[in-house]
C-alpha cells in the first residue's frame, strides 16, 4: 500500500493516486476505468438500489484490487441493463432465486450485501454457504441474533465477514483518529455527533427505513450508526452504560412503526462522555466533534460520501490538518480485497458490527423504559485500531 506525505502535509490513504479525489465535486470527473491489480478480487453486489447504483459499481470502476464480477437483483431488467453498462455478461446476473448457485461462479470472492438490514443475515449466511466471502452493509442486521448467527456462519466457513463502515476508510475520520491517539486536544471530555435527514415516504428507499421491521429501528440504526461508531473508534474505548430519549411525533404517518428523533448519551470507562443525536425530520446533517481539556476538534460535514472536514480549534496558531479526499467507498471495497487476501486485517469484523448493535439495542431499551440507564455487555475489544492500520499519515 502506498503512503505518502507531501511537502504541504497532505496526506494520501493507500490505494494510490488513481483513487484520489482532488474535490467532492470532481468525484465523476475520477470515474474512469482504474487498470486492476493481478489476482483482483471479484465482488458480486446484492441488491441494485440507491447506494448500489450511486456509489458502489461506479467506486469499484476505480478500484484497483477489485471488480465486479456480478449482479443480484430481483428485476431482471435493472440488472441487464446495469451489466452492459458496467460491460458484465447476462451470466453474471443472478436473481435472488438463483442467488445459491454463486457457489459455483469462480469470478466470485466476495459477496457485497446491500439491502435493507432485515434481509442481510439471510443472505450473509446464504453467501457464507456459497464459500464466498462477505462485505455487509451497516448496520449489520437487525437483531443480537441475527448478527451472531453472521459471525458463526462466517467462522463455520472459514470466510472472512466485514462490514462496511465507510468512515473507518475515509481520510477525515482517519486522520481524526489520529490526532485523538497523539493527545492533541488534551483529555478527551466529550463527543458528540449529529446525524440525521429528512424522510420522504414517496421514496422506495426510505419506506423500508421507516419500517420498524425492515430496519430495526429509523433514524437510530440508518443514520445514528455513524455517530455511535465515530465515538468509538475517536475515543478508542468501548461504552459502558448508555441512556436515551425519543421524541416521535405519531400523527407523522412517517413514524408508525419507528422513533424519529433519538438523543443518547454513552459513558466510558476513561471518564469521557458520548452524546448524539439521530432523527429522520431535519436537513441532512453527519457531523461530529470531539472536545478534550487543551482543544476541540470539528468535523462538520464528517461523514458525507464527499466534501467532509475537519478544523481544530481552541489553541493558538494551531496547524490544521489538510486531508485529501478519497473515494472511501473504494478504499473499504480495496481493504476488503486485501483482508480476502491475506494481505490486510480485517478491521470492522462482524464484531464491530455487533458491538455498534447491542449500543443501539440498549439506547433503543433505554427510550422504552424513561431514558433509564442501560449497562452494555459483552467485553467487545477492536482487534485493530484503524488510526494505525488503514495506513494515512498527517502532518498534525
Ligand atoms: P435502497 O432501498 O435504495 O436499495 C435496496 C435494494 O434492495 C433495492 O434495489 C430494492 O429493490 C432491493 N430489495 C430487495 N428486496 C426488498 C424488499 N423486500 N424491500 C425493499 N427493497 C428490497 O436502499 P439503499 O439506500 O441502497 O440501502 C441498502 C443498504 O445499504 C442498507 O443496509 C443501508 O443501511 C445501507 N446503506 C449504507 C450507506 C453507506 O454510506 N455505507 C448508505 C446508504 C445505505
Amino acid at each position: 500500500m502506498e503512503r505518502e506525505v507531501t511537502r504541504r502535509g497532505v496526506i494520501e490513504l493507500g490505494m494510490g493516486a488513481a483513487l484520489a479525489i482532488p474535490a467532492a465535486g470532481a468525484m465523476a470527473d475520477a470515474a474512469q476505468a482504474q487498470q486492476k491489480s493481478p489476482g483482483s478480487v471479484g465482488y458480486a453486489v446484492v441488491g441494485l438500489g440507491k447506494l448500489s447504483i450511486g456509489q458502489i459499481l461506479p467506486a469499484l470502476k476505480r478500484t484497483k484490487n477489485a471488480h465486479l464480477a456480478a449482479l443480484v437483483s430481483g428485476s431482471p431488467e435493472k440488472a441487464k441493463r446495469l451489466a452492459a453498462e458496467y460491460g458484465l455478461p447476462e451470466t453474471a446476473i443472478y436473481s435472488y432465486d438463483t442467488f445459491d448457485s454463486i457457489a459455483k461462479d469462480p469470478n466470485i470472492q466476495v459477496v457485497y450485501i446491500v439491502l435493507p438490514n432485515s434481509m442481510h443475515a439471510d443472505f450473509t449466511v446464504r453467501a457464507f454457504k456459497a464459500g464466498k466471502h462477505v462485505l455487509c452493509e451497516k448496520p449489520m442486521a437487525v437483531t443480537l441474533a441475527e448478527c451472531e448467527r453472521m459471525i458463526a456462519a462466517g467462522k463455520a466457513a472459514n470466510r472472512q465477514l466485514m462490514i462496511a463502515y465507510r468512515c473507518q476508510y475515509e481520510p477525515v475520520n482517519v486522520t481524526a483518529m489520529q490526532i485523538m491517539r497523539k493527545g492533541t486536544l488534551g483529555t478527551p471530555r466529550l463527543v458528540s455527533a449529529v446525524m440525521g435527514k429528512q424522510t420522504d415516504l414517496s421514496d422506495p428507499s426510505d419506506v423500508w427505513r421507516l419500517d420498524m421491521a425492515m430496519s430495526g429501528g429509523g433514524a437510530l440504526a440508518d443514520m445514528g450508526i455513524y455517530g455511535i461508531n465515530a465515538t468509538r473508534y475517536l475515543l478508542l474505548e468501548e461504552p459502558v452504560e448508555v441512556r436515551g430519549w425519543a421524541r416521535t411525533d405519531r400523527n407523522d404517518p412517517r413514524f408508525k412503526t419507528v422513533d424519529d428523533l433519538i438523543a443518547w448519551q454513552m459513558r466510558f470507562p476513561s471518564g469521557a462522555i458520548g452524546e448524539g443525536s439521530s432523527c429522520f425530520s431535519q436537513p441532512g446533517t453527519m457531523s461530529w466533534q470531539a472536545i478534550g481539556s487543551d482543544r476541540r476538534m470539528v468535523a462538520d460535514p464528517g461523514c458525507f460520501y464527499g466534501g467532509n472536514s475537519l478544523r481544530i480549534v481552541g489553541g493558538k496558531n494551531d496547524p490544521q490538518p489538510q486531508v485529501k479526499e478519497m473515494d472511501q467507498f473504494g478504499n473499504e471495497m480495496n481493504w476488503f480485497a486485501d483482508v480476502v487476501r491475506g494481505k490486510s486485517p480485517n478491521v470492522s469484523p462482524g464484531e464491530e458490527g455487533l458491538q455498534d448493535m447491542r449500543i443501539i439495542h440498549a439506547i433503543q431499551q433505554s427510550v422504552a423504559n424513561g431514558g433509564a440507564s442501560v449497562k452494555i455487555a459483552g467485553g467487545y475489544r477492536r482487534a485493530y485500531d484503524p488510526a494505525t492500520t488503514v495506513g494515512i499519515r498527517t502532518s498534525v
